[in-house]
């Protein structure tokens, strides 16, 4: 039967096509249906929600600060919430790691920090040509759109868009090469045409282009590249940042220092948007009232953002509970591709799949999943890797279920 989301909403509706249910509540790795069913949560907002759902830790601050009658919106004016934030960012996330960057409130969502990043470095070396790679997703107004690899998703802006060319991502090298000679050959030929671009985005992850993880060779590769020319590094780690690869920043293992980082989906902690650009401070060249926007200052999300900081970075006792689970992921993640010929484990940390040599095969895993309990989405230019992002606080009895659901699943499609 229709009902109003299929009379009423329009066509470009995604998620709730391959899940059909009215999901109602929800609690830490498990979501509720309004007719009662259950379903564990291996999606977690696509990234949104690494504390997992309606995490107490966070909740009852939040409540606590709603009721106080306290500043919800402020634009960027100052508030004790933001100022907690801030400091609790400092001393949790920053200062730990010898890191020294200014922080700025680009606009609620993903795609707001990116537009930021990608804006700040032309401003700062006066190009206008961004290079990104294959693959890449970084968001879907104009600019992130741009450097996006998905051919689909970028269709949407109906013509081809412009100031940006991607290069090969690191899965084109096969191991192998880890320097950008290639490159540097042209951008060090006057002749050959190719303008010389003021920034280079990166994920260490790709989360929706196919779970592809760079070497840590290769990214500081490309980060000697990019101090040798001139060229601003950006990170974007919007999906595979907050903890997600096991580190609170995805690059913390690769020994390099990106000159602008871009964080949102998990950073407040609890589903609220918030999004973050960090950059070197000697890059804040901007004037001020450059770049705004109505909501850089929600507060109740500073609220959770710095609880989720102090409850869970403050020391390393988290980080450890993550690299159990990471194990854990990852041989129940083998165990599924040993099941199917072809078939191979993708990604990093809790970032992770199976990619099937048959791109039919991911997409009817995951409906196999849903009928049996377990929420998983599909990645990759052909929707051909099964994509895992459960909670960073999923226990491990509810990852062993997950995990034993998609190998029934997996069997059941392609056994
Ligand atoms: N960058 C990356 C790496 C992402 O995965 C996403 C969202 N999937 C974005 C940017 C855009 O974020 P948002 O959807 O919040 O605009």
């Amino acid at each position: 039967m229709m009902d109003i989301f299929e009379t009423r909403e329009s066509e470009v509706r995604s998620y709730c096509r391959s899940w059909p249910a009215v999901f109602e509540r929800a609690q830490g790795s498990t979501v509720y249906t309004e007719d009662g069913a259950e379903y564990l949560d291996f999606f977690s907002g696509a990234g949104a929600l690494n504390y997992g759902h309606n995490n107490p830790a966070l909740l009852e601050p939040l409540l606590e600060y709603l009721r106080s009658g306290a500043i919800v919106h402020s634009l960027d004016m100052k508030t004790p919430a933001k100022r907690k934030f801030l400091q609790t960012f400092e001393d949790v996330i920053l200062k730990p790691r010898n890191l020294d960057y200014k922080v700025m409130f680009p606009g609620p969502t993903g795609t707001n920090t990116v537009e930021a990043a990608l804006k700040l470095a032309r401003k700062i070396t006066g190009r206008q040509h961004i290079l990104s790679f294959t693959n890449a997703f970084h968001g879907m107004t104009l600019g992130s759109l741009s450097v996006t690899g998905n051919s689909m998703k970028r269709m949407g802006a109906g013509i081809p868009l412009t100031n940006s060319s991607k290069i090969p991502y690191d899965d084109y090298f096969d191991g192998e090469t880890a320097d950008f000679l290639w490159l540097e050959r042209v951008l060090e030929d006057s002749g050959s045409g190719v303008d010389k671009p003021a920034g280079i985005i990166v994920e260490t992850v790709q989360g929706e282009g196919g779970l592809n993880a760079a070497r840590a060779a290769w990214l500081r590769g490309l980060s000697e590249l990019c101090k040798k020319h001139d060229i601003l590094l950006i990170v974007d780690d919007v999906q595979a940042g907050c903890g997600r690869t096991g580190t609170f920043f995805s690059f913390e293992g690769a020994g390099i220092t990106p000159d602008i980082v871009c964080l949102s989906k998990s950073i407040s902690g609890f589903g609220l948007p918030m999004a973050l650009t960090l950059f070197r401070p000697e890059l804040d060249a901007w004037t001020p009232g450059e770049h705004n926007g109505t909501f850089r200052g929600h507060n109740p999300a500073f609220v959770t953002a710095a609880a989720a900081l102090e409850t869970y970075w403050a020391d390393g006792k988290f980080q450890q509970q993550v690299s159990a689970r990471i194990v854990q992921l990852h041989e129940g993640l083998e165990r599924i591709a040993a099941s199917v010929e072809g078939a191979a484990v993708r990604g990093r940390g809790l970032l992770a799949g199976v990619v099937f040599p048959d791109p039919d095969t991911a997409g009817k895993i995951a409906a196999a999943a849903f009928d049996r309990g377990l929420l998983v989405e599909t990645s990759g230019p052909e929707s051909e890797v099964v994509k895992l992002m459960p909670a960073l606080t999923i226990s491990a009895d509810e990852l062993d279920r997950g995990l034993d659901i998609l190998i029934e699943a997996t069997n059941a499609v392609a056994g």
